[in-house]
Protein backbone atom coordinates (compact mmCIF):
# COMPACT_ATOMS: atom_id res chain seq x y z
CA UNK A 1 0.00 0.00 0.00
CA UNK A 2 1.32 3.44 -0.69
CA UNK A 3 1.24 5.76 1.77
CA UNK A 4 -1.11 8.37 -0.47
CA UNK A 5 -3.85 5.78 -0.73
CA UNK A 6 -3.57 5.32 2.96
CA UNK A 7 -4.05 8.65 3.59
CA UNK A 8 -7.15 8.47 1.31
CA UNK A 9 -8.03 5.27 3.60
CA UNK A 10 -8.01 7.90 6.69
CA UNK A 11 -10.65 10.40 4.96
CA UNK A 12 -14.20 10.51 7.05
CA UNK A 13 -12.55 9.40 10.18
CA UNK A 14 -12.46 11.35 13.69
CA UNK A 15 -8.94 11.23 14.82
CA UNK A 16 -9.70 12.18 18.28
CA UNK A 17 -10.96 9.31 18.71
CA UNK A 18 -8.44 7.28 18.09
CA UNK A 19 -10.39 4.13 17.75
CA UNK A 20 -9.24 0.95 16.87
CA UNK A 21 -10.36 1.31 13.43
CA UNK A 22 -8.63 4.54 13.27
CA UNK A 23 -5.27 2.67 13.99
CA UNK A 24 -5.39 -0.07 12.08
CA UNK A 25 -5.63 2.13 9.09
CA UNK A 26 -2.78 4.63 10.89
CA UNK A 27 -0.27 1.80 11.53
CA UNK A 28 0.65 0.56 8.18
CA UNK A 29 0.71 3.86 6.55
CA UNK A 30 3.52 4.42 9.03
CA UNK A 31 5.12 1.08 7.94
CA UNK A 32 5.18 1.64 4.39
CA UNK A 33 6.44 5.12 4.66
CA UNK A 34 9.50 3.98 6.87
CA UNK A 35 9.67 0.43 6.49
CA UNK A 36 11.13 -0.44 9.66
CA UNK A 37 8.63 -3.18 9.98
CA UNK A 38 5.87 -3.73 12.56
CA UNK A 39 5.43 -1.00 15.18
CA UNK A 40 3.71 -2.83 17.62
CA UNK A 41 6.74 -4.31 18.55
CA UNK A 42 8.45 -1.09 19.63
CA UNK A 43 8.61 -0.76 22.65
CA UNK A 44 6.54 2.69 23.37
CA UNK A 45 9.38 5.48 23.21
CA UNK A 46 10.15 4.13 19.68
CA UNK A 47 6.72 3.76 18.45
CA UNK A 48 6.36 7.29 19.85
CA UNK A 49 9.47 8.51 17.78
CA UNK A 50 7.97 6.51 14.49
CA UNK A 51 5.13 8.27 14.78
CA UNK A 52 6.68 11.38 15.33
CA UNK A 53 8.66 11.52 12.19
CA UNK A 54 5.68 9.95 10.01
CA UNK A 55 4.79 13.53 11.35
CA UNK A 56 7.62 15.32 9.88
CA UNK A 57 7.15 13.13 6.55
CA UNK A 58 4.12 14.67 6.33
CA UNK A 59 5.53 18.11 6.66
CA UNK A 60 3.84 18.88 10.06
CA UNK A 61 6.53 20.01 12.04
CA UNK A 62 4.10 22.23 14.99
CA UNK A 63 1.06 21.24 16.83
CA UNK A 64 -0.53 22.70 20.05
CA UNK A 65 -1.99 20.74 22.84
CA UNK A 66 -4.62 22.50 25.37
CA UNK A 67 -3.82 22.28 28.59
CA UNK A 68 -4.63 24.04 32.64
CA UNK A 69 -1.96 26.06 34.03
CA UNK A 70 -1.93 24.41 37.50
CA UNK A 71 -1.43 27.48 39.87
CA UNK A 72 -3.87 30.01 38.00
CA UNK A 73 -6.33 27.60 36.24
CA UNK A 74 -5.91 29.52 33.00
CA UNK A 75 -6.48 27.68 29.65
CA UNK A 76 -3.55 27.58 27.52
CA UNK A 77 -2.36 26.42 24.00
CA UNK A 78 1.08 25.26 24.46
CA UNK A 79 2.91 24.89 20.88
CA UNK A 80 4.38 22.19 20.01
CA UNK A 81 7.77 21.39 17.72
CA UNK A 82 7.89 18.03 16.26
CA UNK A 83 11.37 18.03 16.07
CA UNK A 84 11.91 19.41 19.76
CA UNK A 85 9.77 15.98 20.73
CA UNK A 86 11.98 13.61 18.80
CA UNK A 87 14.81 15.16 21.52
CA UNK A 88 13.44 12.94 24.57
CA UNK A 89 15.63 9.57 24.14
CA UNK A 90 13.18 6.51 22.68
CA UNK A 91 14.55 3.19 24.65
CA UNK A 92 15.79 0.18 22.80
CA UNK A 93 13.60 -2.57 22.13
CA UNK A 94 16.01 -5.11 23.56
CA UNK A 95 17.02 -3.06 26.47
CA UNK A 96 16.83 -4.66 29.59
CA UNK A 97 16.06 -3.35 32.74
CA UNK A 98 16.56 -5.06 36.72
CA UNK A 99 14.64 -4.82 39.72
CA UNK A 100 14.98 -6.27 42.87
CA UNK A 101 16.54 -9.78 41.65
CA UNK A 102 15.04 -10.20 38.36
CA UNK A 103 15.56 -8.70 34.74
CA UNK A 104 12.65 -7.29 32.20
CA UNK A 105 12.42 -6.36 28.66
CA UNK A 106 11.28 -2.64 28.21
CA UNK A 107 7.30 -3.29 27.65
CA UNK A 108 6.05 -2.87 23.91
CA UNK A 109 3.37 -1.79 22.57
CA UNK A 110 1.75 -5.14 21.74
CA UNK A 111 2.02 -5.57 25.16
CA UNK A 112 0.34 -2.94 26.19
CA UNK A 113 -2.72 -4.06 23.80
CA UNK A 114 -2.93 -7.56 25.78
CA UNK A 115 -3.41 -5.45 29.43
CA UNK A 116 -6.24 -6.53 30.48
CA UNK A 117 -8.44 -3.48 31.84
CA UNK A 118 -12.05 -3.60 34.03
CA UNK A 119 -12.74 -3.32 38.16
CA UNK A 120 -11.25 -6.96 38.60
CA UNK A 121 -7.84 -6.35 36.98
CA UNK A 122 -4.72 -6.26 38.31
CA UNK A 123 -2.66 -2.65 38.16
CA UNK A 124 -0.85 -2.33 35.23
CA UNK A 125 2.39 -2.54 36.11
CA UNK A 126 1.96 -5.61 37.72
CA UNK A 127 0.66 -7.36 34.22
CA UNK A 128 3.72 -5.26 32.37
CA UNK A 129 6.15 -7.04 35.16
CA UNK A 130 4.48 -10.32 34.42
CA UNK A 131 4.75 -10.05 30.29
CA UNK A 132 7.89 -8.42 30.31
CA UNK A 133 9.95 -10.58 33.02
CA UNK A 134 12.87 -12.34 31.04
CA UNK A 135 14.79 -14.00 34.35
CA UNK A 136 14.12 -13.95 38.05
CA UNK A 137 11.13 -15.92 39.64
CA UNK A 138 10.47 -13.86 43.11
CA UNK A 139 6.97 -12.11 42.43
CA UNK A 140 6.70 -8.81 42.21
CA UNK A 141 5.63 -7.37 45.73
CA UNK A 142 3.85 -3.75 46.15
CA UNK A 143 7.87 -2.83 47.32
CA UNK A 144 8.95 -3.36 43.93
CA UNK A 145 6.40 -1.53 41.17
CA UNK A 146 7.31 1.95 41.68
CA UNK A 147 11.01 0.60 41.36
CA UNK A 148 9.83 -1.08 38.13
CA UNK A 149 7.77 1.79 36.91
CA UNK A 150 10.87 4.27 37.28
CA UNK A 151 13.13 1.80 35.86
CA UNK A 152 10.96 1.50 32.93
CA UNK A 153 10.71 5.24 32.70
CA UNK A 154 14.26 6.08 32.38
CA UNK A 155 15.31 3.75 29.97
CA UNK A 156 12.44 4.11 27.73
CA UNK A 157 11.88 8.27 28.38
CA UNK A 158 10.49 8.59 25.35
CA UNK A 159 7.12 6.49 26.19
CA UNK A 160 5.74 9.27 27.76
CA UNK A 161 7.20 12.77 26.07
CA UNK A 162 6.44 15.93 28.73
CA UNK A 163 7.34 19.60 27.96
CA UNK A 164 8.45 21.98 29.90
CA UNK A 165 5.69 25.08 29.58
CA UNK A 166 5.47 28.38 31.46
CA UNK A 167 2.35 29.46 31.66
CA UNK A 168 1.68 33.27 29.91
CA UNK A 169 -0.28 34.46 32.74
CA UNK A 170 1.43 33.85 35.80
CA UNK A 171 4.91 32.42 34.41
CA UNK A 172 4.30 28.78 37.03
CA UNK A 173 6.70 26.50 34.84
CA UNK A 174 4.73 22.77 34.86
CA UNK A 175 5.56 19.62 32.74
CA UNK A 176 3.05 19.05 29.92
CA UNK A 177 2.07 15.42 28.87
CA UNK A 178 1.97 15.31 25.03
CA UNK A 179 -0.46 12.39 23.31
CA UNK A 180 1.92 11.72 20.61
CA UNK A 181 -1.01 9.54 18.89
CA UNK A 182 -3.14 12.21 18.83
CA UNK A 183 -0.92 14.79 17.42
CA UNK A 184 0.09 12.14 14.70
CA UNK A 185 -3.77 11.27 14.22
CA UNK A 186 -4.73 14.91 13.50
CA UNK A 187 -1.45 15.53 11.59
CA UNK A 188 -2.21 12.19 8.73
CA UNK A 189 -6.05 13.44 9.01
CA UNK A 190 -4.99 16.92 7.44
CA UNK A 191 -3.00 15.38 5.05
CA UNK A 192 -5.79 13.17 4.13
CA UNK A 193 -7.85 16.50 3.83
CA UNK A 194 -5.42 18.00 1.57
CA UNK A 195 -4.92 15.07 -0.92
CA UNK A 196 -8.82 15.09 -1.44
CA UNK A 197 -9.06 18.94 -1.75
CA UNK A 198 -6.05 18.20 -4.43
CA UNK A 199 -8.07 15.64 -6.32
CA UNK A 200 -10.84 17.58 -6.53
CA UNK A 201 -9.15 20.18 -7.54
CA UNK A 202 -7.93 18.10 -10.78
CA UNK A 203 -10.86 16.48 -11.19
CA UNK A 204 -13.14 19.62 -11.00
CA UNK A 205 -10.43 21.08 -14.07
CA UNK A 206 -10.04 18.08 -15.76
CA UNK A 207 -12.69 15.49 -15.37
CA UNK A 208 -9.87 12.64 -14.33
CA UNK A 209 -11.25 9.82 -12.21
CA UNK A 210 -9.69 9.34 -8.53
CA UNK A 211 -8.09 6.35 -9.57
CA UNK A 212 -6.40 8.08 -12.67
CA UNK A 213 -5.28 11.21 -10.03
CA UNK A 214 -3.83 8.75 -8.11
CA UNK A 215 -1.23 7.31 -10.36
CA UNK A 216 -0.15 11.09 -10.50
CA UNK A 217 3.66 11.80 -9.23
CA UNK A 218 2.87 13.65 -6.18
CA UNK A 219 4.89 16.46 -7.41
CA UNK A 220 3.21 17.06 -10.80
CA UNK A 221 -0.05 16.69 -9.30
CA UNK A 222 1.14 19.40 -6.95
CA UNK A 223 2.19 21.49 -9.97
CA UNK A 224 -1.57 21.00 -11.49
CA UNK A 225 -3.25 22.66 -8.46
CA UNK A 226 -0.76 25.12 -8.87
CA UNK A 227 -1.67 26.01 -12.62
CA UNK A 228 -5.50 25.64 -11.25
CA UNK A 229 -5.49 27.82 -8.25
CA UNK A 230 -3.74 30.48 -10.56
CA UNK A 231 -6.46 30.02 -12.95
CA UNK A 232 -9.35 30.85 -11.02
CA UNK A 233 -7.20 33.54 -9.76
CA UNK A 234 -6.31 35.63 -12.50
CA UNK A 235 -10.28 35.41 -13.09
ZN1 LIG B 1 -0.72 30.21 35.35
Amino acid sequence: MSVENGLLALAGFDPATLSRDFRTRLHPLVEAADERGPLLEECCGAYNHRLLRFCTMLTVERSKVSSQCSACRESMDVEIFVTKLLETRAGDRNAEVSVGASIFRLPRMADLGAIESGPDAEPIILQLARICRIRGLEPIGEDLVDALSSAFDTADPAAAIKLDHACTQCGHRALVSVQVELLVANAATQASTRLLQDIDAIASAYGWSEPQIMTLPPERRGRYVEIITARIGAR
